[in-house]
C-alpha cells in the first residue's frame, strides 16, 4: 500500500537522524523516523550508537571508574579517609544500563511531543522519493515522502587478524559490558575509543596494553598535547606501544586467554591477554541501504557522497552523520541534521565545519578546536602561541588537579584565533568557550580583554590568550607552559 503523506522520512535514529526528525517536526513538516535498533532483550531503542553503545555508556563508565579510583587513591590528600573501597561491577553496569534506558525513553518522549512517527524496523531507499519500510514483524510498506534523510551511522571495523568472537575478542560494545574485570586487557588501537575504554578498565584494576600501529601517538592532536598525554597515560599505567602492528591472534578457550602476535621496529612479539578490544576505527553502515538501480553515489569507504549542505547525488535525498564525510562525532551529526531540516523547510542554514570541537574523555581530558601548531607550520601560516599551565591555576590547585595546560594559536598578523587545545580536568567544558571565540572570529586580544570569574579553570583560557599576546599575568612572560 502506498502511503504518500510524509513530508520527510529519516532512516536512522542516532544523534544525526533523531535530531533531524525533531527539527523537521518543529518546522511543521510531517515526519517519520525509521530505526531498526533492538537491545539484547529485543526491545526497540532510539538514540543509535551514541546513546546505546557509544558516547553515553562510555561516559557513564568513565565517570564511575574515575570515582572509584579517586576514592581509593586521592581522597586522603583532602584529609578524607574511607575504609576499604569495594568495586560492585554489576552495580556500575546496571547504573549505565538504567541511564541508557532513561535517555532512550527521553527521545521517545520528544518524538511523541513533536509528533514524529517512530517506525520500528528496516528502511531502504528504493528511488528518488521511495523508501521501503520493513517492520520488525516482516510487513513491508512503501513510503513516498517529499524528502528523505539518510542517517544510518557506522559500525566497528573488524580486523581479519583479530575477528570478533563476542567473548575474548570484542569491539567497543563488548568492552562496555564485561561482566568481570579482565586481569590483562589488550586494546588494539590507541585512538579516542581505545584510550577511553583502556582508561575505564585500568582504573577498575586491569593491566592494560594498548597496541597502536602508528608511530605517532594521537597524530590528529596538537603535538605538544599528544606528547604530554603520552607521558601522563604512561604514568597512570597504560602501557602504550607505538608502531605495533598486530599480525595474528589466537584464542585459547581452555586457558581463557587470547594471544596477540605483533611486530614493531624491534621484531616480533607475543602478548597474552584475558580479553582483547579491537578499536581500529568505524565504517559507515550503508550496506543494504539502497536497492535497485538507485544512483546514490557511495564512495569506496562506504560513505554516502554529499556536498557542503549534505545533499546527496539524488534530488531531495540528504545524508548526515557518521555515514558521510567529516569527523565521526555525535554533535557533528546532530548539527548536520538541523542544517538539513532547516534547508528542507526553505531556510538557508549552513554548518561551520572549521569549528567542530573534539574531545577525548580520559583523565585528563583532551579537547581541541581549529588548527594544530603542526598544521599551521605545514601550511606556512604565521602564528603566535600562548600556553598556560594548570599548575599556575588557583582553582586547579584547590581541586588537587593541576595536570595539563591550555594552548591557543592565533594568526601572527591579524591575531585572529586559529586553534585551541586543552589537556586538563574538564577540558570538554573549557573548549566550549574557545569554540565560541573561534566561531565569532575572535582575536586573542578579545579573549584577553574578557572578564573570567575567579577562581575558575576557565581563567586558564584567559591567561593563555594573554600569553599569546606576550603578557600573561600569572606566569613569567615568555615562559613556555
Ligand atoms: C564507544 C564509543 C564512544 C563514543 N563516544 C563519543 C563521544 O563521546 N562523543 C561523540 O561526539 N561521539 C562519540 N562516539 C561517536 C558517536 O557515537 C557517533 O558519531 C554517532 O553515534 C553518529 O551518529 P549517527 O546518527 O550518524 O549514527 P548512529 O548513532 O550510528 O545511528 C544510526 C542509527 O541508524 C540505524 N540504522 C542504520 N541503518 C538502518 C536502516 N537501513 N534501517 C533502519 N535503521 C537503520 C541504526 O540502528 C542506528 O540506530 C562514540 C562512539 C563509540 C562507538
Amino acid at each position: 500500500m502506498a502511503q504518500q503523506d510524509y513530508d520527510v522520512v529519516v532512516i536512522g535514529a542516532g544523534p544525526a537522524g533523531y535530531v533531524a526528525a525533531i527539527r523537521c517536526a518543529q518546522l511543521g513538516l510531517k515526519t517519520a523516523c525509521i530505526d531498526r535498533w533492538r537491545d539484547d532483550a529485543g526491545k526497540e531503542r532510539l538514540g543509535g550508537t551514541c546513546l546505546n553503545v557509544g558516547c553515553i555508556p562510555s561516559k557513564a563508565l568513565l565517570e564511575s571508574s574515575e570515582l572509584y579510583e579517586h576514592t581509593r587513591k586521592h581522597l586522603g590528600t583532602h584529609g578524607v579517609h574511607v575504609g576499604d573501597v569495594e568495586l560492585d561491577l554489576a552495580g556500575m553496569m546496571s547504573r549505565k544500563d538504567r541511564l541508557i534506558g532513561n535517555l532512550t525513553q527521553g527521545i521517545q518522549g520528544l518524538f511523541k511531543a513533536n509528533k514524529v512517527t517512530w517506525l520500528k524496523g528496516q528502511g531502504q531507499l528504493q528511488g528518488e522519493r521511495k523508501v521501503c519500510f520493513t517492520s520488525h514483524d516482516g510487513k513491508e510498506e512503501i513510503l513516498e515522502p517529499e524528502h528523505i534523510i539518510l542517517a544510518p551511522g557506522s559500525h566497528s571495523v573488524e580486523l581479519k587478524c583479530a575477528p570478533y568472537d563476542g567473548k575474548y575478542i570484542v569491539d567497543s560494545t563488548g568492552a562496555l559490558a564485561f561482566d568481570e574485570v579482565p586481569k590483562r586487557l589488550g586494546v588494539i588501537g590507541g585512538g579516542v575509543i581505545g584510550l577511553e575504554l583502556g582508561s575505564v578498565w585500568r582504573r577498575l584494576g586491569s593491566e592494560v596494553v594498548v597496541l597502536e600501529a602508528q608511530d605517532r601517538f594521537l597524530s590528529f592532536c596538537d603535538d605538544q598535547v599528544s606528547q604530554e598525554a603520552l607521558k601522563i597515560f604512561g604514568k597512570q599505567g597504560l602501557d602504550i606501544r607505538l608502531s605495533a602492528r598486530v599480525t595474528d591472534t589466537q584464542v585459547d578457550e581452555d586457558k581463557g586467554t587470547v594471544t596477540v602476535m605483533y611486530e614493531d621496529e624491534q621484531g616480533r612479539h607475543e602478548e597474552r591477554f584475558d580479553r582483547l578490544v579491537v578499536c581500529v576505527g568505524r565504517r559507515p553502515s550503508t550496506d543494504g541501504l539502497v536497492s535497485g538501480p538507485v544512483e546514490l553515489l557511495i564512495d569506496e569507504r562506504g560513505a554516502i557522497h554529499v556536498d557542503d549542505h549534505c545533499k546527496t547525488t539524488l534530488p531531495n535525498v540528504y545524508a548526515v552523520g557518521d555515514a558521510v564525510r567529516g569527523p565521526m562525532l555525535a554533535h557533528k551529526g546532530s548539527e548536520e541534521g538541523v542544517m538539513v531540516a532547516e534547508r528542507i523547510a526553505g531556510m538557508g542554514s549552513t554548518l561551520n565545519y572549521e569549528t567542530i570541537p573534539s574531545v577525548i574523555y580520559t583523565l585528563p581530558e583532551i579537547a581541541w578546536v581549529g588548527k594544530t601548531e603542526q598544521e599551521l607550520k605545514n601550511k606556512g601560516i604565521p602564528y603566535s602561541v600562548g600556553v598556560f599551565p594548570f599548575a599556575a591555576s588557583g582553582r586547579a590547585r584547590a581541586m588537587e588537579d593541576t595536570t595539563g595546560f591550555v594552548k591557543l594559536l592565533a594568526h601572527a598578523d591579524t591575531d585572529r584565533l586559529l586553534g585551541a587545545h586543552v589537556i586538563s580536568s574538564r577540558a570538554s567544558e573549557l573548549i566550549a568557550e574557545c569554540v565560541i571565540a573561534l566561531e565569532f572570529g575572535a582575536s586573542s586580544e578579545d579573549l584577553g580583554r574578557t572578564v573570567f570569574a575567579h577562581p575558575t579553570l576557565s581563567e586558564a583560557v584567559h591567561e593563555a590568550a594573554l600569553a599569546t599576546l606576550g603578557h600573561p599575568l600569572h606566569i613569567p612572560p615568555g615562559k613556555k607552559g
